[in-house]
């Protein structure tokens, strides 16, 4: 079953019911998310699913899926690039950061405060998450602008260089001139 994502709500009681929630979310009810997507008339939606529940042991914890495809700027050609999302999530809900600790590592903690979580702010978490912090096409699929102008030839020097080299070697006719003495 699934109903419409309210804004806040009490987890425990919802995982108790173990309730579920799916649909689809506009760009501009996740501000963070907007602030990285580039722009467009017509701004993708996230999908998401969400089941409340408790494991075996009584543990409260949501699983679920958000799916989105977003338009970020390619870090290597500045144009636009397509990143498809398709993340699975698994939350335990803790009330402090020590049960968080405690937790599996599969679980990925959400310390609840005041019995509220607000759900939406949670998924939008979790898109910033897995989202490349450095998008680019994929290799070879593109090039930096301007890679092709010519600019390693700064620093070559073009005027040619005449400079006398000096020598130290010792004038022949000395040495000879020093066995000549000798020889007397
Ligand atoms: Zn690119």
């Amino acid at each position: 079953m699934s109903a419409d994502l309210p804004d806040s709500f009490d987890p425990w009681r919802t995982a108790n019911s173990g309730l579920g929630f799916s649909g689809t979310l506009a760009l501009r009810q996740l501000p963070r998310l907007a602030a990285v997507v580039i722009a467009c008339d017509d701004p993708p939606g996230v999908s998401y699913r969400l089941s409340f529940g408790r494991d075996e042991t009584g543990r409260a914890m949501v699983t679920g899926q958000v799916n989105a495809c977003l338009r970020l700027r390619c870090q290597r050609c500045l144009e636009p690039v397509e990143i498809a999302v398709d993340a699975s999530l698994q939350w335990g809900l803790v009330r402090t950061e020590q049960d968080a600790a405690q937790l599996p590592d599969e679980l990925d903690p959400i310390v609840v405060t005041d019995d509220r979580i607000d759900p939406i702010a949670l998924i939008e978490d979790e898109l910033l998450l897995v989202l490349p912090v450095v998008p680019r096409h994929d290799e070879g699929c593109c090039r930096p602008p301007g890679l092709e102008a010519p600019s390693l030839l700064l620093g070559k020097d073009s005027a040619g260089s005449n400079t006398a080299v000096g020598s130290d070697t010792p004038h022949p006719f000395a040495i000879l001139s020093g066995l000549k003495r000798h020889s007397d």
